[in-house]
């Protein structure tokens, strides 16, 4: 059988695609990933990027207030049961990806809890090949497969991993081994800021350790960190060994100096990473035309068309710069208001 449309990918541009692509009558088929120990390590796990967060207060439509009794008619029960205790403060990002999951649903869109590991968009049906072996056939397909944090490649960052390493603050800032203790947050752009000023809820203290003299982040951002009293930037320095015991996780960092300084240890419980993201885009190498960092390059400006015809790109996957829900989402409307145009012309609709 081919289908119409598949969807890779289970962000906000993933589901709202697949929302705008059912109610199309194109009836998607959504690759939503794996669960498994290699997705879980790199942060890719259904549900993307909102699923390891907490508030999300910047979503429209989703003021403060108890959602409880919402949540209890819109969703399975099996489902609520398993979303954090937070959704009486507004949504959280765990509750708004089930939300626009079961959305999709609602309208019919199959879902394969699978990766696709490999595409060839060079024939027309295109061909994909999930992460169980099996192929499937598309006539057309939306790429939202999103991006992920980055690391900075340390031994010793591997060997921390989850035991005091973490590259989501808002995820694990608030487990008990971060609690009154002094942190480290790595990165100087936007992102290190956010986490910083959110671990200092917990911490004692926390050092933000940036490689220059200046920080990336927004000018309002970079303000917030320099007043806050509990975090103190170290500049012009970089992680060179993360410190710790088989019994206690984390207990230090080893810094070394960008301009000459001699190395400076400072004890810490935690090592969060701010570093940037990448695309996960590997399994599309040679098949689609890539940015220099790797994300899906789009070739008509206010459109989702990729280098190939009939396969669209949305969310994060194919932006650096925005990544936020709510863009994420209108760019996975987009792309499916364009597949399904293209769809059309080709009269295959
Ligand atoms: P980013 O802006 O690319 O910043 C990454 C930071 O990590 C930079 O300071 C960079 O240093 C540093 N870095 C990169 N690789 C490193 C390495 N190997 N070792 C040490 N330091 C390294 O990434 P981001 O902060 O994740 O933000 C990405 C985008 O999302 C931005 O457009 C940002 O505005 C947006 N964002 C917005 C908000 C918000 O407005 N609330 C929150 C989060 C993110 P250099 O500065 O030296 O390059």
């Amino acid at each position: 059988m081919v289908e119409k449309l598949i969807i890779i990918g289970s962000g906000p541009a993933a589901w709202t695609a697949a929302i705008y692509g059912a109610r199309a009558a194109l009836k998607p088929l959504v690759f939503e990933g794996a669960i498994s120990e290699a997705n879980a390590r790199n942060n890719t796990l259904p549900l993307g990027q909102l699923a390891l967060t907490t508030e999300v207060e910047n979503y429209p439509g989703f003021p403060k207030g108890d959602l409880s009794g919402y949540l209890a008619s819109a969703l399975p029960a099996e489902v609520v049961a398993g979303l954090p205790a937070d959704g009486k403060h507004g949504v959280t990002g765990p509750i708004l990806m089930e939300l626009m999951r079961q959305q999709a649903k609602n309208f019919g869109t199959r879902v394969i809890t699978e990766d696709i590991v490999a595409v060839d968009f060079s024939r027309h049906p295109f061909l994909l090949t999930a992460s169980d072996g099996k192929t499937y056939e598309a006539l057309a397909v939306i790429v939202a497969t999103g991006a992920r944090a980055n690391y900075l490649g340390l031994p010793s960052e591997e060997k921390f991993r989850n035991r005091g390493v973490s590259a989501c603050a808002v995820c694990d800032g608030a487990l008990p081994r971060f609690r009154e203790r002094p942190l480290a947050v790595v990165g100087g752009g936007d992102s290190a800021v956010e986490e910083a000023t959110y671990l200092t809820r917990f911490a004692s203290k926390v050092y933000m350790v940036h490689r220059r003299d200046k920080l990336r982040a927004s000018r309002i951002m970079a303000e917030r960190a320099l007043n806050n009293p509990k975090i103190e930037i170290l500049w012009n320095r970089v992680v060179e060994e993360i410190l710790g015991t088989d019994e206690d996780g984390v207990t230090g960092v080893r810094l070394a100096s960008t301009v000459g300084e001699a190395p400076l240890e400072l004890a810490v419980s935690g090592v969060f990473l701010a570093i940037g993201h990448t695309p996960n885009t590997a399994f599309l190498k040679g098949q689609l035309e890539l940015t220099e960092k790797g994300y899906i390059r789009l070739v008509k400006p206010f459109r989702t068309y990729t280098s190939v015809e009939g396969v669209f790109a949305a969310g994060d996957v194919a932006d650096d710069y925005y990544r936020q829900a709510v863009t994420a989402a209108g760019s996975g409307c987009m792309a499916a208001l364009d597949a399904e145009r293209w769809l059309t012309e080709k009269g295959w609709h």
